[in-house]
C-alpha cells in the first residue's frame, strides 16, 4: 500500500497528532496509525475525489476516530497548534511554498515540517527560510526512475546560499549518486539550451543568466567522469 518515498518520508514523523496535507488515499497518516507512530491524524484534501477515497480508506481501516478527514486548501484544515508535525508530500516545491506562506499563521506554533517535493525544491527552502524554519535534515530518493527529495524543517533561523537555496544544504554536504545523477541531468541540459542560443545575437539576458547558472552547478557539484 505505501512504498519507499512515503515511507522514508513516515521515518521522520515525530510527535504524538499528524496533519498530512493534499493526502489523497490517506496512506501516510493510515500505516503511521498502524505502525502506532502516531496517536490521531488530519487528512487534509481539496479535491472531492481524493477526499472521498481518503474517507472510505480511513473508514475501511476502522480508523475514523484517529484519523479525521478534511476537505479544504493547504493549511485552512488546522488550527494553529493543533498538530505537532506536517507532512505535504507528491507535489512540486512551488505548491509546497505557496501552501506554507498562505498557511503562516498556522505555523505560528511551529510543527515539526516533512516536505517531500517532486521538483524545484528551492521555492521550499526559500519559504522555509523566511517562515523561520531551519533544515535538520534532507534525503534524496529514487524510486522507479523518479528522483523525489525530502526536506524536514524545525523552528530554527538558516541563511542559506544561493547553492545551499538550489541543491539543499545537507545533500550539497553529502552529494549522493542520486545527487550527482538528478544535477548531472539538469547541468548537461542547461548546457544543451546555452549551445543552442550562444551565438544568437539577441538574448543576451538569458545568455548570460545560463552562463552563471552553469558556473553555480560547476563550483558546487563534484561532477563524476
Ligand atoms: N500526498 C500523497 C502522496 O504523496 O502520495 C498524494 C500526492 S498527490 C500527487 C497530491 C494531492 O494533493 C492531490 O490529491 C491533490 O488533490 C492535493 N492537493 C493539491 N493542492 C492542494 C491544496 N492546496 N490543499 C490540499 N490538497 C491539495
Amino acid at each position: 500500500m505505501i512504498g519507499t518515498r512515503l515511507k522514508k518520508v513516515a521515518d521522520y514523523v515525530k510527535g504524538t497528532t499528524l496533519a498530512d496535507i493534499g493526502s489523497d488515499h490517506a496512506y501516510l497518516p493510515i500505516y503511521l496509525m498502524q505502525q502506532h507512530q502516531i496517536e490521531q491524524a488530519v487528512a487534509g484534501e481539496i479535491v472531492e475525489g481524493p477526499f472521498q477515497a481518503a474517507v472510505r480508506n480511513v473508514r475501511s481501516e476502522g480508523l475514523s476516530h484517529k484519523i479525521q478527514v478534511r476537505m479544504g486548501s493547504g493549511l485552512e484544515v488546522i488550527e494553529n497548534g493543533e498538530v505537532d508535525c506536517i507532512t505535504i508530500c507528491g507535489m512540486g516545491g512551488p505548491l509546497i511554498s505557496d501552501i506554507l506562506l498562505a498557511g503562516r499563521s498556522k505555523l505560528e506554533s511551529k510543527p515539526r515540517l516533512i516536505l517531500q517535493s517532486n521538483i524545484h525544491s528551492e521555492a521550499v527552502r526559500h519559504a522555509l527560510q523566511s517562515l523561520g524554519y531551519q533544515i535538520v535534515a534532507e534525503e534524496i530518493i529514487k524510486e522507479k526512475k523518479h528522483i523525489y527529495e525530502i526536506i524536514v524543517a524545525e523552528e530554527g533561523v538558516m541563511a542559506l546560499t544561493e547553492a545551499e537555496m538550489k541543491f539543499g544544504p545537507l545533500l550539497l554536504r553529502e552529494q549522493s549518486e542520486t545527487f550527482n545523477e538528478k544535477w548531472q541531468k539538469d547541468y548537461q541540459h542547461l548546457t544543451a539550451i546555452f549551445e543552442t542560443i550562444k551565438d544568437k545575437p539577441l538574448q543576451q539576458e538569458k545568455k548570460e543568466e545560463i552562463e552563471r547558472q552553469l558556473k553555480l552547478y560547476r563550483e558546487a557539484i563534484h561532477f563524476a567522469d
